[in-house]
């Protein structure tokens, strides 16, 4: 028999397995007998007074818990076709988990390193403002993903089995909790390991997963894509080719507009991202300074007039996360225990047409460019050539003061001020002063001394979308089937890994209608 119990804790409570089977057994009035609690859901409520936990759990009573079987165990008999997949980001290797299980070959080539020696490259971005284009936050094994702040909250819930994607990781050595909390999380220390491993389950199973192999450039004929080719040298043929490669990879975009592929324009978002102490933001949701040890570090999500906040990283970090040298682009990231001082978020504003049109004569690519212009000029406020980033002190900015001094951030480069009122484009700016000053009404203690806005958060999704028919492959090309981020359809990392999937179920179709 088996019961689904909904539990109100205190965080102690609900982290002490004793204390959840006492209150299984108070809520069913069952003192004794052979029983066990598994939890379902978990979630906290900070609402109203003291944060509490929201538990859901399944008790199973004179029966086993049923465990789902391991997805990858065997390997196909036969591997059929051959597809090449562009990008190792979490479309790319869930895409290629897929083909597997319909018994097709899927050929990975990854422009960076895998997770281990990607590690490298980061540290020179941090420590000597190094930035190799192939190797970096955004580029290598795991893609944008691997290194990230790892939250896998998605609303992409209608695109496709969420549950399905978690236990995929779980099954690749994530930790099990994240099937039940409401806002899963793994860190950056957790992360690489993950993918590592998803990486092994592709090569035991038969697939191919080649790094350092950047592609420069598509063979097409008769309305066909051939063979993906390395660098002007090495080609690698396809049946069919998935394109995986994040919304970072400004070359494919300016390849395929080469190729005469048509692109679209697509709104995004760019601003800056803020900082504060965690303790202030645990004070500020959680009413409590210092929190319950229980408790995770606080988080928020608001929105004001258009202005939102994005990316939130409780006890995180600010990373430089640009993908070519002369660009500064800040992104946020965290390790599991999400333990540092400090708390970070994006704040920005929707961007369209309006604010790009001196880049009209760029057509599709003219939001890109001035994305790109506009790192360019964040990169060059330091005068030294270095990922130092300009920040202002939020209160500075909001009275339009010059910055004089700035607090102390997680950043691990270093920051200069900068009135960021005058790197930022007019409207961009005056958008954010307006929409932070209402986030700052609405919560009190938002707008503190203490927090700091750091230029400029760029990259929050495509500023371009790769047209794609219902069947997921490009219009005028069968075989190339657009995935992910950089397609414009997806973004964070489990809407990518589900398109992942779904592109590749695509292709499955495709190939057996077209040996059928
Ligand atoms: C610092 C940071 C923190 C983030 N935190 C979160 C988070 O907490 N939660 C969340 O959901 N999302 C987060 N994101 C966003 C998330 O990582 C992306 O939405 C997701 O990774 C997109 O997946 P993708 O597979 O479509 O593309 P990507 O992950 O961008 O992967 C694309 C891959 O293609 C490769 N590639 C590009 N061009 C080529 C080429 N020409 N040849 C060969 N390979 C190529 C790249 O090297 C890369 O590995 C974060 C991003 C960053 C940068």
């Amino acid at each position: 028999m088996k019961t689904l119990v909904e539990l109100e804790l205190t965080p102690a409570q609900a982290a002490d397995p004793a204390a959840v089977r006492k209150a299984c057994a108070e809520r069913l009035g069952w003192s004794c007998g052979d029983w066990q609690v598994v939890p379902r859901h978990r979630s906290i409520d900070s609402r109203r007074g003291q944060p509490r936990v929201h538990l859901t759990v399944q008790v199973y009573r004179d029966e086993e818990p049923a465990l789902e079987p391991p997805t990858f165990r065997e390997p196909p008999s036969r591997l059929r076709h051959r597809v090449v997949i562009v990008g190792a980001g979490p479309a790319g290797y869930f895409a290629a988990l897929e083909l597997l299980l319909h018994g097709i070959r899927p050929v990975v080539l990854e422009r960076g390193k895998d997770t281990q020696a990607r590690r490298y490259d980061l540290r020179a971005i941090m420590r000597e403002g190094r930035v190799d284009p192939h190797s970096n936050y955004c580029f290598g094994e795991g893609g944008a993903g691997a290194y990230s702040d790892g939250k896998l909250h998605t609303r992409s819930g209608k695109r496709g089995d969420v549950g399905q994607v978690l236990r995929w990781l779980v099954e690749h050595g994530a930790r099990s909790e994240i099937l039940v909390d409401s806002h899963p999380h793994l860190g950056s220390d957790r992360l690489p390991h993950v993918v590592a491993n998803m990486r092994a389950t592709i090569q035991r199973l038969g697939g191919e997963v080649h790094f350092g192999h950047h592609v420069s450039d598509l063979l097409m004929q008769g309305g066909r894509i051939r063979a993906a080719v390395l660098d002007g040298v090495d080609s690698f043929p396809a049946d069919a080719l998935i394109l995986a490669t994040g919304h970072s990879a400004r070359d494919v975009y300016r390849l395929l507009d080469r190729l005469g592929l048509s692109l679209k324009a697509k709104p995004f978002a760019m601003g800056v991202r803020i900082e504060h102490p965690q303790e202030l933001i645990d004070q500020i949701q959680y009413r409590q300074n210092p929190r319950d040890p229980f408790l995770p570090p606080a988080s928020y999500r608001i929105a004001r007039d258009g202005v939102y906040s994005f990316c939130m990283c409780p006890g995180g970090l600010i990373v430089p996360a640009a993908t070519a040298p002369g660009e500064l682009v800040v992104n946020g990231m965290s390790m599991s225990s999400r333990n540092s001082r400090w708390a970070n978020s994006g704040i920005v504003t929707g961007v369209s047409g309006e604010d790009f049109s001196e880049y009209q004569s760029c057509g599709p690519l003219a939001g890109l460019e001035f994305q790109a212009a506009l790192e360019r000029s964040a990169f060059a406020a330091n005068g030294e050539g270095s990922q130092k980033a300009p920040a202002q002190r939020l209160v500075d900015f909001l009275a339009g003061r010059d910055p004089v001094d700035l607090p102390r951030s997680s950043y691990h480069p270093g920051l200069v001020p900068w009135p960021l009122g005058e790197l930022l484009p007019p409207r961009l700016g005056q958008a954010l002063r307006h929409g932070l000053d209402r986030i700052g009404r609405a919560m009190r203690g938002f707008c503190s001394r203490e927090a700091v806005l750091v230029a400029v958060e760029s990259r929050t999704s495509s500023p371009v979308r790769i047209p794609r028919t219902a069947e997921k492959h490009y219009p005028m090309c069968f075989n190339l089937f657009p995935c992910g981020e950089g397609a414009g359809f997806a973004g964070g990392i489990v809407s990518a890994a589900l398109d992942g999937q779904a592109v590749a179920r695509a292709v499955a179709l495709a190939l057996s209608r077209a040996g059928s």
